[in-house]
């Protein structure tokens, strides 16, 4: 068993689930977005844990992911978000996953491949309404109505769009792009598709916009217990499912003035001991996203930071926490080792720190046990089918 892992609280999942459920406005559905593996906690056991507490509806990006819950036994809807091949239409349909029709092609390959199995397609129509990424803009809907009414084979179940600036204070972008969707809803209701699902929420607009709940909201960060940004902090009560951790494996006493690490950035200011922990950004340890300056402070915070590091000063330097106590990487992060800096600390090989790792950067290999109140659950049980029954 590796020193290094993830273990995920699938009651904080339950919880905040319900947490989500008793702010939702009347007639709306949570649809649970377990893309990217949950958010790297692991979609199945996410997904199982929510059809226990009744959650009816899922979505994910790819037509892979769909089938992956599917087999693991759930039953809902799952609706695909991103674009579908033409090669991955037939598995979808086969196992009723629900797909989105963004565009022209992809919906006549759907009607298509539908036609052949003699299948219907249950589908959700995607607006563009200012997101730019996927989805019918307002000059198109006209003709997707008419292609709609001519493809028996697609049955057009829900329709919705996304929110580019939902997280953002200004509520004006948000509101066009309200407007516009609902523009999309009255024409295609003009041309007959009434009592489609409408769904519009991302996590960011079920908590600032209770009256567009409509009859989805596509949440994911909230269940994983996360606010879309700082400015929502506290507007529900969350609990944090998800927790890294790593097991010291190597403590060493060091003179002063010694260089650690690759390109030996880091010396050692006195006589101190070091510490190996065997996680590294294999593992996505110190792996930050690409990152661009929001305005012109943030940018010269960069360039602050940059040219401190220069000098050997390194602000915002990887910690790892252990009994209360925060506790300084020491030069680079390696592939799979990490070395630490525990100065006076008293740790001991085989004490436990807590890692800062991003969720969805954390190499899935590191997920090794999901625990509930009652006990521990490993990874191969889940896989057995033992979530199933679980909570009992
Ligand atoms: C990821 C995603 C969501 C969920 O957004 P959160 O803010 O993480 O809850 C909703 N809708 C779509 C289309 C998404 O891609």
């Amino acid at each position: 068993m590796s020193n290094a892992w993830i273990d995920i609280n699938l009651d904080a999942i339950a919880h905040n689930y319900r947490e989500i459920t008793q702010h939702l406005s009347q007639g709306a559905r949570v649809m649970a977005v377990v893309k990217a593996d949950a958010y790297g906690l692991g979609a199945v056991p996410i997904a199982q844990t929510l059809q226990k507490l009744g959650c009816e509806a899922f979505a994910v990006t790819t037509v892979e992911e769909g089938l992956i819950l599917r087999q693991q036994g759930i039953q809902g809807i799952i609706l695909v978000l991103g674009p579908v091949s033409s090669k991955q239409i037939e598995g979808a349909l086969e196992a009723d996953l629900q797909l989105t029709i963004g565009d022209f092609s992809i919906l006549t390959q759907c009607a298509t491949v539908a036609a052949q199995l003699g299948k219907e397609a249950q589908v959700h129509l995607k607006l563009e309404t200012g997101m730019g990424r996927t989805g019918f803009f307002e000059k198109d809907w006209e003709d997707l109505a008419e292609s709609l009414k001519a493809a028996d084979s697609i049955n057009p179940v829900g329709i919705y769009t996304h929110l580019a600036r939902a997280a953002l204070l200004d509520r004006t972008y948000t509101q066009q792009q309200y407007d516009t969707f609902q523009r999309g809803v009255k024409k295609m209701e003009q041309h007959g598709f009434v009592g489609l699902w409408k769904h519009i929420c991302n996590s960011a607009a079920f908590l600032d916009y209770p009256e567009w709940h409509l009859d989805f909201i596509r949440t994911g960060t909230l269940l994983v217990g996360h606010f879309p940004s700082t400015s929502f902090a506290g507007m529900l009560k969350l609990q944090d499912p998800w927790i890294a951790k790593a097991q010291i494996v190597s403590l060493r006493q060091v003179p002063k003035g010694t260089f650690v690490g690759y390109q030996s950035i880091y010396r050692t200011k006195a006589e101190t001991r070091l510490a190996v922990i065997p996680v590294g950004y294999a593992d996505g340890f110190g792996v930050q996203p690409h990152f661009i300056p929001q305005g012109f402070w943030d940018f010269i915070k960069i360039i602050i930071k940059n040219f401190l590091a220069l000098c050997g000063i390194f602000v915002g330097q990887e910690t790892v926490a252990w009994q209360g106590h925060s506790i300084r990487v020491a030069g680079k992060i390696g592939m799979q080792l990490t070395v630490l800096d525990v100065g006076r600390l008293t740790c001991q090989v085989g004490d436990v720190v807590i890692l800062p790792l991003r969720r969805t950067q954390a190499n899935p290999r590191m997920l090794r046990q999901y625990w509930s109140e009652e006990r521990l659950i490993t990874k191969r049980e889940i896989k057995e089918g033992y979530l199933q029954t679980y909570p009992e």
